[in-house]
């Protein structure tokens, strides 16, 4: 499986076109960041998006959530008066 390149890697450094900032247009370039491009002018962030199809955002591992036994909210009321 080989995705489609966009960057150019040369030994192990990344060179990647410069990309204009859609906001402020030609002259303006975004800072490239680790994952995502930003815009010191207008403060655009364009996050580097590998997969297009999928969202940046990952879900976080969701822990189930345990009732907890130190506040009981619905315990039957043994004492009847
Ligand atoms: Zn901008």
């Amino acid at each position: 499986m080989k995705k489609r390149e966009i960057f150019k890697v040369e030994g192990d450094k990344i060179v990647r076109l410069r990309r204009n900032c859609p906001k402020c247009g030609d002259g303006v370039f975004l800072a490239d960041h680790k994952d995502r491009l930003s815009c010191g002018a207008c403060g655009y962030t364009e996050f580097k998006s590998k997969k297009p199809e999928k969202p940046v955002e990952q879900p976080k591992e969701e822990q189930p959530v345990v009732s907890e036994s130190s506040t009981p909210s619905e315990k039957p009321k043994e004492e009847k008066k």
